[in-house]
């Protein structure tokens, strides 16, 4: 099965049909959606709408730290996610906010998790970051594959499973559209790079290719209209940062 991972749109509508658009080339057999559906971002009711309809359509999504927020309220964000926050719940419909408030923390299929941040205490939103993170995560679930999103930058850490277990824990750095071969005696949690808000220094969009058939993993990138998005975060008087975050990808 030919899986689609995308995650932390963002409320960027220009990255999200521009990486749908992309998928729909790929030919997957579903779409699965880690959350921050909006947040940052000036189109936060047309993404929730896009996802909304893709889950009407099969597709799974598991809820975001900034989906959370809309309803939980904002402590624990930076000054600028606070404030995009507050301009976000303004922009909703009640609809849009039931199904983010109706969305799952974590899900299990087979052997993959897919959750937000990570399978230890996944609603403290933890970043994973280094092997110790990863660690964490993993002891916290018998899952093979735990897909998360969250850092917005692509990762793939991994370790030795069940008796080949020696405590190392390796770190990779994916690039762009390369396929990336899992072997099954390791256990891994990959970090899916962001589509509304890249920070690894690359801006285009980012979303997962997993084939399970195959055993592969692929961190594809997508250039999108980042001017159109940037114009829209500017008109709505968002903060700067928003903006400009999005022309330098970090
Ligand atoms: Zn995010």
């Amino acid at each position: 099965m030919r899986s689609a991972i995308i995650t932390d749109i963002h409320g960027n509508l220009e990255a999200l049909n521009a990486v749908l658009d992309d998928i729909e080339e790929a030919g997957v057999d579903r779409i699965v959606c880690l959350g921050d559906i909006v947040g940052y971002g000036a189109d936060p009711q047309a993404c929730v709408e896009v996802i909304s309809g893709l889950v009407d359509k099969g597709a799974i999504c598991i809820r975001g730290n900034h989906d959370d927020a809309v309803a939980a309220g904002v402590s624990g964000m930076s000054e600028s996610a606070a404030k995009a926050m507050s301009w976000t719940q303004g922009q909703l419909d009640s609809t849009a906010r039931t199904f983010l408030a109706r969305l799952p923390i974590a899900e299990m299929d087979g052997d993959v998790l897919f959750v937000h941040a990570s399978a230890n205490d996944p609603q403290s939103w933890n970043y994973m970051l280094d092997p110790s993170d990863a660690f964490a995560s993993w002891a916290a679930t018998d899952a093979r594959l735990t897909f998360c999103g969250h850092t917005h930058v692509p990762a793939l850490f991994h370790t030795l499973s069940g008796a080949l277990y020696t405590g190392k824990t390796l770190t990779f750095r994916p690039q762009p559209d390369v396929e990336v071969p899992l072997a099954p005696i390791r256990r891994y949690l990959a970090v899916i790079g962001s589509v509304g808000q890249p920070r690894d220094g690359n801006p285009s969009a980012c979303w997962g290719l997993y084939d399970s058939d195959k055993s592969t993993l692929a961190w594809m990138r997508v250039p999108y209209d980042i001017d159109a998005a940037a114009d829209k975060i500017k008109a709505a008087g968002l903060p700067d940062r928003l903006w400009m975050r999005l022309k330098a990808g970090k």
